[in-house]
Formats: C-alpha cells, structure tokens, sequence
C-alpha cells in the first residue's frame, strides 16, 4: 500500500504512521519526494485496517498495490535505480556494455578479449568461469583459476567483472573476484541463492529463467531486494517456446513491460537470446531501441575456436562496429526524446 501524506504534514505524524505500521508486522518504508512524502507499507496490507488511515486529515491519498511484489514496484519509488560502479552508471537513460566470451578459456584469451572491448567501449567484461552446460561431456569451465583471470584482466582493464556464480556458497567464497553477480537463466528460481545475493553489497545481474514469466522473474528481483540488495539489473535472454529455429525466442517486448513495471535497469543478452551471431548483432541495436539499458553480450576474437558458444558470439570487430552503430542509433533516440 502506498500513503501520500499532505504536503504540511509534521515530523510527528509522519513517525505515527510509521510507527503504526511496523507495530502491526509491516514494513514501513518511508519515501520522501521533492513534492510530498509518501510511506509505503509491505506485508498483509488488510492488517492496515485497524489503523483507520482513510480517517486522518494529513493523508492525501491511499492507493492499495496491487501487484505481488512491492520493492522493486516501480510505483513504490519515484524515478529509476541508477547502479554506479566508480564512473559507470548503469540505468536512468545511460547504455552499457557488458562483452566477453561466454566462458574464460586461458589467462591470455581473456586478456586480450578485455583489452579489446574496452578500447571498442565495454564498461563490463562478462566471461563465466562455471559454466552451467546442457551437456555434462560438455567444457564446464576453468573454475577458480577462471576467476584469477578475471581478475587479473579487471587489473590490467579497468573494466568490471559480470560472472556467473552457482551456488550459494560461492557467493561469499567468490566475493573478491566479481563486481557484479550474475545470476543464470537456470538459477533464476533458486531462492537459496537470490536470498544471499540480498546480502552482498554488490549488483546483482538476473537472469530471466528459461520458461519464465515476467511476473515470475520480478518476483525473483522481489527476493533479493528483500533480503536487503535493491541493485538489481533484469536480464532478458531469451526464453522457450514453440519456435525452434533458433535457440530462443527473444523476448523485446519484456524490456518496456520490466521497466514500466518496475525501478529497476533492464539488460538485453542477444547471444543466448538467438544463439546465431549474425542474428544477435541485429537483435543488440534492436534492444537499444526498446529502451534497455544495456546488453550482456558474447564476443571473442575467435569465435569460431571459442570453448562454448562459438555460433552466438561475435567478433571484437563486429563488436567495435555494434557500438558504432548502436551510438548511432541511440542519438537519433536521444533527439526524438527531447523534441516530445
Ligand atoms: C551466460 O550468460 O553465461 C549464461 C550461461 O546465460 P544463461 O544463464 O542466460 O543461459
Ligand atoms: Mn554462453
């Protein structure tokens, strides 16, 4: 439920409400604007009853929330989530790359992948080191000394680290070697784990789960936030449905339906979301124009000796093009917004 007080409301009967919601079990949050003040309040909104809100004089409004998450609601909060890792922003109208293999191969793959991308304009280098593959015979990932690596190109670049980890445990294990904790499209409904990424004071990159409804996957987001970490990046990679020409089925349309619906920064991953590099380089300028916030993409140089995922990932050329013309792009969306 959220409660817009009057504009001349009082310090004291602000903390009455507060007070009064946290006494009957909820969680009071208070969300100050620059116009008005407005409480929000999580948990059985029908407890609310008993304080008789509709009867005080410096409560303007009382609109009841219907939807099933709250923290990441985007009614809950005025404006955007803007995610900042040193001098990179993540969401409120910025665009961010995230490239990289899909797995970190060797120590020198990896650093020269890195050196590439960031010239070309990366802020982010993804590459997994754990790899959940569809195939046990499958390369699974270089594992730890994977993470070394990446750490090392962090060194070397500058560029923050996105990698997938799988278990709960290796949250905490693993904390010095990622910037932002990427969770994958086959945990997204692991809850163990989306709770311990609420505890770590880093972002967190979900992934939307292979047959996963939107709902669904803010819900996940609603966990995490939950348990404490409201820097949450939304990550549409595709999902399954009855069309098999290509490996998923990308799902634009989630983009603008997350960010109406919630606060929080939107990703694209045209790789998974394809599985077919020419197709995902056409898909990446696509996701700038639903309004993403940024792609998670797959990028080698070369792709065709890559480990994993060699069809779907483009080369560090095509990549320095794709932010060309992305660049291009988003000024011509940049100009059409400011005319309206
Ligand atoms: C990945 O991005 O490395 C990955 C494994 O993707 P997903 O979880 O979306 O399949
Ligand atoms: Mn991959």
């Amino acid at each position: 439920m959220i409660i817009v007080l009057s504009k001349n409301v009082t310090k004291e009967e602000t903390d009455s409400i507060l007070k009064g919601i946290s006494q009957l079990g909820l969680e009071p949050l208070y969300l100050p604007g620059t116009e008005k003040i407005v409480i929000g309040a999580i948990g059985d909104e029908r407890k609310l009853q008993t304080l008789h809100l509709e009867a005080l004089p410096f409560i303007e409004k009382i609109i009841p929330v219907l939807e099933p998450y709250k923290l990441v609601n985007r009614k809950f909060k005025p404006g955007e989530t803007i995610i900042s890792l040193g001098d990179v922003h993540i969401g409120g109208g910025t665009f961010t790359y995230a490239a990289g293999p899909c797995a970190v191969e060797s120590r020198d793959q990896i650093i020269e992948i890195a050196e590439q991308v960031k010239a070309s304009g990366a802020k982010l280098l993804r590459g997994g080191a754990f790899k959940p593959r569809t195939s046990p015979y499958s390369f699974q990932g270089l594992k730890e000394e994977g993470l070394r690596y990446l750490k090392e190109a962090r060194e070397k670049t500058g560029l923050h680290i996105v990698t997938e980890i799988l278990h709960t445990a290796d949250v905490e294990r693993y904390y010095e070697y990622y910037d932002i904790l990427q969770i994958g499209a086959r945990n997204m409904q692991n809850y163990d784990l989306l709770k311990e990424a609420g505890h770590i004071d880093k972002p967190v990159l979900l992934k939307r789960g292979l047959s996963a409804r939107l709902e669904e996957l803010i819900m996940c987001a609603e966990y995490i936030a939950l348990a404490g970490n409201s820097r949450i990046i939304l990550c549409e990679r595709g999902i399954r449905t009855f069309e098999t020409a290509m490996r998923n089925t990308l799902d634009l349309s989630a983009v603008p339906y997350l960010k109406r619906e919630t606060h929080l920064p939107v990703f694209v991953d045209p790789s998974h979301g394809t599985g077919d590099r020419e197709i995902a380089f056409i898909m990446a300028k696509a996701a700038a124009v639903t309004g993403a916030d940024g792609i998670l993409i797959e990028v080698h140089t070369h792709p065709d000796r890559a480990e994993s995922d060699g069809k779907q990932t483009i080369t560090t050329g095509a990549f320095t093009r794709l932010v060309q013309e992305t660049g291009e792009l988003l000024e011509v969306l940049r100009r059409q917004h400011n005319e309206h």
